[in-house]
């Protein structure tokens, strides 16, 4: 393994450094990551892998075939997020962009995935220059659009699992507000199920002064926020694990026009499939009842906008990559972590390809300013988090630590 990792050298970290501050200053929303995985591709290429591109509207395979053993695929997402840099860093971005609807939206790397696009660039270039010392097939996957849980799924459904070798593991490595240099993994549920919904109330609208020949969608809206708030904490036993946030009420334009409609818009995380069906049901009977009390003309109507599944490392891969780790980082850099209730798209290609996977964490916290914020209990308020303007990864060791982690987890399997 070190006959790998021996060519990750200074002049190797360099050129990674600059990649990862270039694809900083350029970040791009999910589904558009044209620039990024054009970067990906041609890096892949240089390597030596067979490269196809636009898998899943935007993605990037590439395969590295290097006779007989296991297929280990390594996944790493591309998009950015709709959030306003505020940084400072000299290499911060300032692009803006429009998101599906047209509507312009500043452009951040809020989530790390530029570190991970530059981890993985670095991984698939040490295991294919060192490929003397493994055996195998290696299946690089630049992911788009993850933050909307569709990138994933795009892949899939563009024939990831028919026109390239089919993994007999998948790995994938997230950036998080842990300090730099460790890394987190964990058997079992690690990252929450998640389902956006968008709620539509219909009232009928009047004047302000007449309420009484109308149906008002801002009360009835508002009760059923209100009442939706005591499915969690009423309905789930509190043994589980489960939020539900109300993150966006709108209704009406003008103070003395009731307006004829309402929306909500909402999200759901869970730790099982039973507690999730039970919250999803319960918001239906919820914001049905609700109407029907306020005598509202129609029913309400419901639409999905994103649904992630439940994050699952498999036992007996993690323990693997888990010892890996353990034998190249020590053990005072490899933790076990908590579960979490954000969300990946990530378990869906293990799950398709009926393989396990194994997703686990990579710091990026500036390890003095992490230990400060833990001693005064400030953790929430000094360590910015992913999806944070101020979120802000220190370059090393996190770069060094992911592609290392990468190519030693890939590495488990392949030797
Ligand atoms: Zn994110
Ligand atoms: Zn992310």
């Amino acid at each position: 393994m070190n006959d790998v990792l021996a060519a990750f050298d200074d002049r190797a970290r360099a050129g990674l450094t600059a990649l990862y501050e270039d694809l900083h200053r350029h970040p791009e929303p999910a589904f558009q990551e044209e620039r990024t995985a054009g970067i990906a591709a041609a890096r892949l290429r240089d390597a030596g892998f067979e490269v196809t591109t636009g898998v899943g509207r935007t993605g990037v395979v590439g395969v590295l075939r290097n006779g007989e053993g296991p297929t280990v695929a390594l996944r790493a997402d591309m998009d950015a997020l709709p959030v306003r840099e505020r940084t400072g860093l000299p290499y911060a971005s300032t692009a803006t962009g429009r998101d599906a609807d047209g509507e312009r939206i500043p452009l951040m790397h809020a989530c790390g995935h530029d570190m991970h696009v530059t981890w993985l660039c670095g991984a698939a270039d040490l295991l294919a220059s060192g490929r003397e010392h493994w055996r195998g097939t290696v299946l690089a996957l630049f992911q788009p659009a993850e933050e909307l849980g569709a990138g994933a799924l795009a892949m899939l459904d563009d024939g990831l699992l028919e026109r390239f070798p089919v993994p007999g593991v998948v790995l994938g490595q997230h950036l998080f507000p842990h300090p730099a240099g460790t890394l987190l993994h964990r058997a079992g549920e690690v990252m929450a199920t998640a389902d956006s919904i968008e709620i539509r109330l219909h009232g009928r609208g009047s004047h302000g002064s007449q309420p009484e020949r109308g149906v008002d969608p801002v009360v009835l809206a508002a009760a059923t926020v209100m009442r939706l708030q005591t499915i969690i904490s009423r309905e789930v036993s509190p043994l589980e694990r489960a939020v539900l946030t109300v993150a966006r009420l709108r209704a009406g334009h003008k103070e003395n026009v009731i307006p004829d409609e309402a929306s909500i818009t909402l999200n759901v995380r869970t730790f099982s499939a039973k507690v999730r069906d039970d919250v999803l049901s319960a918001i239906r009977r919820v914001v049905e009842g609700e109407a029907r009390v306020s005598g509202a003309p129609r029913d309400p109507e419901f639409r999905t906008l994103s649904e992630f599944p439940l994050t699952v490392n498999d036992p007996a891969a993690t323990e693997r990559v888990a010892a890996a780790f353990t034998a190249r980082f020590g053990a005072d850099r490899v933790r076990e972590m908590e579960p979490m209730m954000g969300s990946e798209d990530f378990g869906l290609f293990g799950t398709r390809a009926g393989a396990p996977s194994v997703f686990w964490g990579v710091g990026g916290a500036d390890p003095d300013v992490y230990a400060r914020a833990e001693q005064a209990g400030r953790l929430a308020e000094d360590v910015p988090g992913n999806h944070s303007p101020f979120f802000a990864p220190v370059v090393e060791p996190t770069l060094s630590t992911g592609v290392e982690a990468l190519v030693t987890a890939a590495l488990a399997w392949l030797r």
